[in-house]
């Protein structure tokens, strides 16, 4: 795995023309294809808070304004906040208390707060008092603005129900029009209500056209308040004034001092499943509970794709050869033969891809919209490599990934013009590299390689359709091999 602040030097075309690091990206086993997290569906699974670690469902998530309950960031520096205990001594109520209230006093409560520890900030500094019992209870506080946003969101509402009907109505004669009149009702089994329900819409209509007639719209004004006299003359305490970060962390107040920073209700992370858009299998699927950092499906790149990785290779200049050293990992549990070739003899296969595409998205109506944004999204690769690899004429076989081998300090060393050695599912190859005549010195020196590798499908295909174990699959990488001298 690379350093977080290492670039990536080897990057992989996507089946969507993107180019990406093995690390982000993923394989489906039913297409055969590499898939990036831009050519993908991301659905969210569940909401759970990081602190806590409670989840809970969508609904029950927006109820709550997707903030946990319980915990806290920092208003100050946004780290997490701690509840902290101390013992108070209560005050002696009068001065002639009899001695069994005096008994009582003595007892020391214990009272907790909220305290940051990495800027030591606490929710005394704000004048929040202590409470009695270590979870919940907080002061919440209510937003200026609640009647105004509510009115804002049941316009809004009103109007998407609107829009909505009348696209309804629109669709409805356009195939009247063509003669075969088909509601929505006959093509998905879908009633108005049951759609208006899904869309979390109210089902009456008369609701909607009463809160649009209703809603009174801002009015902009030409009077402002009058900035105070002493706005350009007075010293100015960074120490007492909010950065703009704090003040947009809680948009509802804004606060401008720093003695009016409140606690912020933490927000929930999501626990997302990862689906391939051409087949609608699940690339990736988490595990329901939010302390397991496990998948039940992880269809990642790296256990399916040959890993090619840049040993070493000599600088780069117009017209001449450099050798270049580069390291071939097969991660799957079955001997992998892998063939070098020039980008542009992989056999194009996008045609097929595309009516796949097109079939699995008849099935359900849904997905129309997407089949836009597919075709919008793939497209070739653009990169310019000005190093071209030479050929290697010749099949490198790959034992299978063993974890036992990893442990090995042994490499076989071939006496071989390509492979420099060999260990268990690993090849380091020597290759070599020409450079354009016309590159400029400075330029970045690129080189493009293609890969043809056999790959053992071992999911048998859903149906009867014929399993076919074995496929020959190609990827194509580009090598960063810094700059032209
Ligand atoms: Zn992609
Ligand atoms: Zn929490
Ligand atoms: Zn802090
Ligand atoms: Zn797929």
């Amino acid at each position: 795995m690379a350093y977080l602040t290492q670039p990536d030097y080897v990057k992989y075309i996507c089946s969507c023309g993107q180019l990406k690091p093995i690390t982000s990206l993923y394989f489906c086993r039913h297409c055969l294809k590499i898939r990036c997290g831009f050519c993908i569906c991301h659905e969210v699974d569940s909401h759970y808070c990081a602190n806590c670690l409670e989840n809970m469902p969508s609904s029950e998530a927006r109820l709550k304004k997707n903030r946990c309950t319980s915990c806290f960031d920092c208003p100050s520096c946004f780290h997490t906040l701690s509840i902290r205990a101390t013992l108070v001594q209560p005050r002696q109520a009068s001065t002639e208390a009899s001695g069994d209230a005096k008994v009582e006093n003595k007892q020391a409560k214990k009272m907790y707060y909220l305290s940051c520890f990495n800027c030591r900030w606490t929710s005394r500094d704000v004048g929040i008092p202590d409470q009695p019992v270590a979870s919940g209870g907080w002061p919440e506080r209510t937003n200026p603005f609640t009647t105004r946003m509510n009115q804002l969101l049941e316009y809004y509402k009103a109007i998407a129900l609107q829009e909505k009907q009348e696209k309804l109505e629109r669709e409805r004669k356009k195939f009247a029009i063509r003669g075969k009149y088909i509601t929505l009702t006959d093509k998905t089994g879908l009633t108005g209500a049951m759609a208006r329900n899904i869309a979390g819409l109210p089902s009456t209509d008369g609701g909607s056209s009463s809160a649009i007639a209703n809603f009174v719209a801002s009015q902009a004004s030409e009077e402002v308040e009058e900035l105070p006299e002493d706005v350009y003359t007075k010293e100015v305490n960074l120490k007492q004034i909010t950065s703009m970060a704090q003040r947009l962390a809680s948009p509802e107040w804004q606060p401008a001092e720093v003695s009016r920073l409140h606690p912020l209700a933490k927000l929930l992370s999501v626990k997302r499943s990862q689906r391939c858009r051409a087949c609608d299998h699940n690339l990736t699927k988490p595990e329901y509970n939010p302390g397991s950092i496990k998948f039940k499906i992880e269809l990642l790149a790296y256990y399916h794709v040959p890993e090619v990785k840049i040993i070493s290779h000599e600088s780069m200049k117009p017209g001449e050869k450099a050798a270049l050293l580069v390291k071939l990992t097969n991660p799957t549990g079955h001997e992998m033969t892998i063939k070098l070739l020039q980008p542009e003899d992989v056999p194009i296969v996008e045609e097929e891809e595309q009516k796949s595409i097109e079939k699995s998205l008849e099935k359900s109506l849904n997905l129309e919209k997407d089949s836009y944004s597919w075709r919008a999204i793939c497209r070739p690769a653009s990169y310019s490599a000005l190093c071209r690899v030479r050929e290697v004429t010749r099949d490198f076989t790959l034992a299978q990934r063993d974890d036992a081998a990893e442990y090995d300090d042994d490499a076989r060393h071939d006496a071989d013009d390509v492979i420099v050695w060999r260990k268990s599912n690993k090849l380091a190859l020597r290759l070599e590299v020409e450079t354009e005549a016309s590159a400029a010195s400075g330029a970045p020196a690129r080189a493009a390689l293609a890969l043809q590798y056999s790959y053992r499908n071992t999911v048998p295909p859903a149906g009867n359709q014929p399993h076919q174990r074995n496929h020959t699959l190609y990827t194509t990488v580009l090598l960063d091999l810094g700059h032209v001298i």
